[in-house]
């Protein structure tokens, strides 16, 4: 991961959505003697980021739960009075599909502003099979809108409806309806590539989780997972004990899921924007997870409670200032393993021939500045499979 192999002084070829060849300019002029030129002299071009953890199809923001956060109640408490998932759970079920789409657009847009040209998704504010398929539906659309790569992830297990709550049996009866209804709707409709599940003391036990991504696997889903966020519960385990893509959050990662997590394949993805907005001290051990040999991706966790930024590089900065990685790492974090938590590093996150034309361009001299120059937004264009995704170059040159 230290070794985000920077290079000086060559250009990018792209022929179609692909990367066609990385050489000085001298001699890609002669090959690609027709092709139009986007002069990035003077400036860093990045892969195109991957922000491998949002929420972003919901309705309204929660601005109201940060002052009482401040106030002393925490993310449990507020969940507790009906607030947090379950408040952003009732609005999204009063609105339609086209209204969802209108509210999120704009959201992707302001990710790609900043560089990111490939987005997980996930649905999760829906809760009942209608509401659901609602979310990935308005993801699809999104998909075909945009030039972004969109990456559609089933969150149906993000939290245990009131409704469910309410009634006895009602865990398990809402973990029968996400397996033996909502799942195979998903799958049949191909319209989602993950499934994830909210694995934390007081929401989805380590068992209900390993019940519900078991049956994900053999519908065809690959799985995630939010894992040891608040406490250590055994999610880092079970992400590796079932071949999870990625294991997100890990704030409260124990010294055995490190261990388990480091000898697996699974992508540790940390999200310190999360802590950061949550007021909390504790940030994931990136670098004990470096060290010990696993695989750390970068995301926003952009969603209306507890990570409502699309600003990609703060978490970039987050990552070398709060959590200790260097910016090689943190540059990897985004780009490289960021593909890797999405099963998409063999053709997105590298600047190299034949992967995706995903592209970010930052007003900078050095890599180093990306995170240096926190909360500012240097990106001036953003490319996913050679289309368009953001551009001020005109405005910049
Ligand atoms: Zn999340």
């Amino acid at each position: 991961m230290n070794d985000a192999a920077i290079v000086t002084n060559v250009a990018v070829a792209v022929d179609g959505d692909r990367i066609a060849a990385v050489a000085p300019l001298g001699e890609l002029e002669n090959t690609f003697a027709n092709a139009s030129v986007v002069d990035c002299r003077g400036r860093v071009l990045t892969p195109g980021f991957v922000d491998s953890h949002t929420h972003a199809i919901f309705g309204k923001p929660r601005y109201e739960e940060q002052e009482l956060r401040a106030s002393g109640l925490d993310y449990m408490e507020i969940a507790r009075r009906g607030g947090g998932i379950h408040s952003s759970v009732r609005d999204l079920r009063t609105r339609s599909e086209q209204e969802l789409l209108e509210l999120a657009a704009p959201r992707l847009r302001r990710l790609a502003a900043h560089g990111v040209t490939t987005v997980e998704v996930k649905s999760g504010y829906g809760l009942t099979p209608e509401d659901e398929l609602k979310s990935l539906r308005v993801i699809r659309r999104l998909g075909e809108l945009l030039p972004m790569r969109l990456v559609p992830t089933w969150l149906g297990a993000h939290e245990i409806p009131l409704e469910f709550r309410e009634i006895a049996n009602g865990r398990s009866e809402y973990v029968r309806l996400l397996v033996s209804t909502m799942l195979p709707d998903v799958a049949s409709a191909g319209l989602a590539r993950f499934a994830d599940v909210f694995c934390e003391p007081g929401v989805f036990t380590v068992e209900e989780a390993r019940t519900i991504l078991s049956a994900a696997r053999s519908a065809g889903l690959g799985l995630k997972l939010h894992a040891d966020e608040l406490r250590a519960s055994g999610g880092a385990e079970l992400a590796a004990e079932i071949g999870a893509t990625s294991a997100d959050h890990l704030a409260a990662i124990s010294d055995s899921g490190i261990r388990v997590l480091a000898q697996s394949n699974t992508v540790a993805t940390l999200l310190p924007g999360t802590m950061l907005f949550l007021g909390k001290e504790k940030q994931a051990p990136a670098r004990a997870l470096i060290d010990a040999g696993a695989a750390v991706a970068l995301a926003t966790d952009f969603n209306p409670g507890t990570s409502p930024t699309t600003n990609f590089p703060l978490i970039m900065s987050l990552g070398v200032s709060q959590l200790r990685m260097s910016v090689a790492e943190s540059m990897v974090a985004a780009t490289v393993n960021g593909a890797a938590a999405l099963s998409l590093a063999d053709r997105v996150g590298q600047i190299a021939p034949g992967f995706s034309a995903d592209l970010a361009l930052f007003d900078a001299s050095d890599v180093r500045e990306l995170p240096y120059w926190y909360g500012d937004r240097r990106c001036v264009g953003s490319w996913a499979r050679g289309r368009v995704c953001h551009s001020q170059i005109a405005e910049t040159l």
